[in-house]
């Protein structure tokens, strides 16, 4: 169903609570003839990168291809977290129990780091460690969830589980079976954190332009030339931080990115929500369809986010598919209109693991696969200090592996195919939980 009294805006909600800033666009004579940095891309990561290398003393440009923050980081839930898109049994079996068990300890680690960057930093970004309750999807879904607590016993203690019984403190849906709470996670307005950063970034130093699209990087001797329409910067050392944008002619990162794109509405303020979400946490359910959604910052609205498509449909589409899963999940906001309506590009990795290194000598940080609003900031620090001093300890995500595969140059052709393959999945996820729902009545 189409919404029936306005056609939302395509931009993200948390666009109107802030006043646009514009930054200068790039000409060679607004920066020095050499800078120790540039950093491609201004989201978190790349902010986060200049901030940390700024603080340090060295001379920094960061430059966009569009206005800073056209990318994910403004775009997202802002849903703060510690999670992976794997579970710690399948890091173990890629990685090892032991590069599985950093993993864990610095998804927790990003967390800390960026909540505590908000705190010193003074970022005014809504900021609530408000709680995460993940929603079983299926009964066996939360027998996963009973195995997974018992699995990270002493390595991630901040987690509840809510029995079927319970759910109603949390959540009043007909769906679900339970869930788990993630103590340490919270919400925020990803724009404003964003905006803080910039903020923090050119008050320590750092120039950050926009409209500034690096075309080419080449290295002479020991000086980068990186090429934009305005003319060419030089530097030292480069650090790509383009995630889910990056460029197809940048091959090597571009080939092992997956950029998929990430839909996303909000409603009109209604007073339901205080009562549909009586837990006031981040939602985030098991199913693979991976609906996530929680009340704006001033509780009045509901936001939502969820797989319409692997591939760019049209935004009316995403808007009706969203619409159906909000309707699906809260039936008693069927009439209340949608007012804007969204999509943004997330970075996934084969692995579905983000990833720090350096590539021909251009350091990167990169592939959140769609949880990056504590761990781009964290792995922006990471990966700047690594470059400072490729001898500090900096992170597991180092140690994994960065790869891609024979049929993959960029151009995610085989993601129709995906779309199909999730449909048929989401027919079945559906199927068995209305065989849960009818064993739960009996
Ligand atoms: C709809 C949506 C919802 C999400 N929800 C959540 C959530 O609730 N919680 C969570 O943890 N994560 C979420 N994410 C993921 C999170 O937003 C990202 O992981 C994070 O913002 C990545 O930050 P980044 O700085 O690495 O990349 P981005 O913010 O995407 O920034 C990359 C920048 O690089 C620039 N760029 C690219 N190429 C060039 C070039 N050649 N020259 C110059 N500039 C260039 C782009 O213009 C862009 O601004 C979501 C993502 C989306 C899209």
């Amino acid at each position: 169903m189409l919404d029936k009294l306005q056609i939302p805006k395509d931009t993200p909600y948390w666009w109107d609570t802030v006043e646009d800033k514009y930054y200068p666009k790039f000409s060679p004579s607004t920066s020095k003839s050499i800078v120790d940095f540039v950093v491609i891309g201004a989201g978190f990561t790349g902010l986060s990168a200049a901030y940390t290398l700024a603080k340090a003393g060295k001379s920094v440009v960061c430059v966009d291809q569009n206005q800073p923050g056209f990318g994910a980081s403004t775009r997202n839930g802002g849903m703060i977290g510690s999670g992976h898109k794997v579970s710690y049994e399948t890091a173990t079996r890629l990685y090892g129990a032991e590069a599985a068990q950093q993993l864990v300890s610095e998804g927790l680690s990003s967390v800390e780091y960026t909540v505590d960057l908000i705190k010193h930093l003074k970022i005014d970004c809504d900021y609530q460690q408000t709680g995460r309750f993940r929603m079983a999807w299926s009964i066996a879904d939360y027998h996963a969830m009973q195995k997974e607590v018992k699995q990270l016993k002493g390595l991630n203690d901040h987690l509840t589980l809510v029995d079927p019984q319970n759910q109603h403190a949390e959540i009043v849906s007909p769906h679900y079976f339970g869930g788990l709470i993630y103590h340490q996670h919270g919400g925020l307005n990803p724009r404003k954190l964003h905006d803080g950063l910039a903020d923090a970034a050119t008050e320590a130093g750092a120039l950050v332009f926009a409209d500034t699209p690096v075309i080419e990087i080449k290295k002479n001797g020991l000086v980068f030339s990186i090429r934009t329409p305005a003319g060419a910067l030089r530097c030292n050392k480069v650090i790509m931080a383009t995630n889910g944008y990056t460029r197809q002619s940048f091959a090597f990162w571009a080939r092992r990115i997956l950029p998929i794109p990430s839909f996303i509405i909000a409603t009109e303020p209604t007073e339901q929500v205080a009562s549909l979400l009586p837990g006031k946490r981040m939602m985030v359910e098991t199913r693979s369809r991976h609906c996530y959604y929680r009340a704006s910052p001033d509780g009045k609205r509901l936001i939502l986010g969820a797989r319409a498509a692997f591939t760019n449909i049209p935004q009316a589409k995403a808007t009706a598919t969203l619409r159906n899963l909000l309707n699906g999940i809260f039936p008693s906001l069927a009439n209340i209109n949608i007012t804007h309506s969204w999509r943004g590009y997330t970075g996934f990795t084969f692995d579905h693991i983000p990833h720090v290194g350096c590539h021909e000598d251009i350091y990167y940080a990169m592939g959140y696969s769609g949880s990056g609003v504590a761990m781009a900031p964290y792995l922006g620090n990471r990966v700047a200090t690594y470059a400072l001093s490729e001898d500090q300890e900096t992170t597991v995500y180092t140690k994994t592996r960065f790869y891609t595969r024979p049929y993959y140059r960029g151009r995610t052709w085989f993601l129709p195919a995906l779309n199909v393959y999730y449909a048929c999945k989401d027919v079945i996820e559906n199927h068995r939980q209305k065989k849960d729902k009818i064993k739960r009545k009996i």
